[in-house]
């Protein structure tokens, strides 16, 4: 792994509440260093929201610091009762579940359905997180992989199936690595038309679009054509732990068999406090959205003004490709070990070879100086690196 560049090193931060993105970098030899993050899925700044915080504090005050039980036993607080009523309603639904991670919702509310439903055939999106994959493999059903984003190809693997059999489209919304957004209202058509469940993954939607911050289906009008809305408290609210939303019956068999959820410890409350707070913000107030689009598109524009070549989506995504994984490595670590600038190199086999990348996430916490010191730092090691740069 080393060899190939794929060998995983974790910077070691110690994020400042107050002054995101910014953050003290500990190195191995004992010293230290201020550093700009710019991979940060706290996409909006929440987890240093003073509502948050302060919401936070309040409940480990109230409650102290765990939930001192599994959900069934002693460790339902009122906290997450509480948060769960705030994402049925941010997703019109009946009803939510929350769980220790996103990929824990996933893993478990997948492999809970697709393993109680007899003789289900579950449709997966090639690209799906591996959560859900996992999810769907522990559940050992029969499974069809479908083109990325690709309904046709739905369609065409939905009608070689026994009609009669129940089955379940699984996919997402904004797909992490490449920011591309899924077509849902086709999708939906083409599950309507085979009477199947719909599961959409809104990870990285959440708190980010729509008026209220439900997703991307929210801002489409769709929300009530899904069954399950997945989403995780970790990414755009700022804090952590993961939720499936749906019509009450689902929910309560997800609540009655999902073993991921039925033995673990609940949420320690302050976590549930904290993601309420968040999530209520973002329901009414659009600055944070407002603000990081316009940022989003600011480093889009320097980026193209140095030729830095970078994908085109519809998301908030800034997928910058380098396209060899020992180049991506290498400009990872000048850029934080020179310039400050902190961006995670993706490799394989998070990404396919050949399409290793940075994957850079603005905020709106980000300044005008912080995207230009990027784009030239990136300028000069495109040089450095005799990359290609993108035709304007
Ligand atoms: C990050 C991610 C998850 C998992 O969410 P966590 O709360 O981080 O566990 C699930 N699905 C997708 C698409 C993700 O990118």
């Amino acid at each position: 792994m080393r060899d190939a560049g794929n060998y995983r090193v974790f910077a070691d931060l110690e994020r400042h509440a107050g002054s995101f993105p910014r953050a003290t970098r500990h190195r191995a030899d004992g010293t230290t260093q201020d550093v700009t993050v710019w991979c940060s899925n706290d996409y909006l700044g929440m987890g240093q929201n003073a509502a948050v915080v302060s919401a936070m504090h309040d409940a480990i005050d109230r409650c102290g610091a765990g939930a001192g039980g599994t959900r069934n036993i002693s460790g339902t607080n009122h906290y997450h009762v509480k948060l769960e009523r705030e994402l049925a309603d941010l997703h019109g639904k009946e009803a939510a579940l929350i769980f220790t991670s996103g990929y824990v919702s996933n893993w478990a509310a997948l492999g809970t359905l697709a393993s109680k439903i007899p003789g289900v055939i579950v449709y997966s999106d090639a690209l799906n997180h591996a959560s859900m994959i996992e999810g769907i493999r522990h559940a050992r059903c029969e499974k069809r992989i479908f083109k990325h984003n690709d309904w046709k190809d739905l369609d065409r693997l939905m009608g070689e199936d026994d009609p009669a059999a129940p089955k379940l489209v699984a996919f997402e919304s904004v797909y992490s690595m490449d920011g591309d957004i899924a077509p849902i209202a086709k999708i939906c058509d083409v599950a309507a038309k085979y009477a199947a469940l719909t599961y959409l993954d809104e990870v990285h939607a959440v708190g980010m679009y729509g008026p209220r911050g439900g997703g991307v289906a929210e801002r489409e009008g769709l929300m009530d054509r899904l069954d399950v809305i997945e989403g995780t408290l970790g990414k755009a609210f700022g804090v952590m732990g993961g939720y499936v939303t749906g019509s009450a019956s689902l929910i309560d068999f997800v609540r009655s068999f999902a073993s991921g959820f039925i033995f673990t410890t609940a949420l320690p409350p302050a976590l549930a406090a904290g993601a309420t707070a968040s999530i209520r913000h973002l329901k009414e107030s659009r600055a944070e959205r407002e603000a990081h689009k316009a940022n989003v598109a600011r480093v889009r524009a320097a980026l193209d003004r140095k030729g830095i070549p970078h994908m085109a989506n519809a998301s908030h995504i800034v997928p910058v490709m380098v396209g060899d994984a020992k180049k991506c490595k290498w400009i990872s670590d000048i850029l934080l070990d020179q310039y400050g600038i902190y961006v995670q190199p993706i490799n394989y086999p998070t990404v396919p070879v050949k399409t290793e990348r940075l994957r850079i996430t603005p905020t709106p916490l980000h300044t005008d100086a912080d995207i230009a010191h990027l784009a030239s730092a990136l300028c000069d090691l495109w040089s450095q690196c005799a990359l290609a740069r993108a035709v304007a």
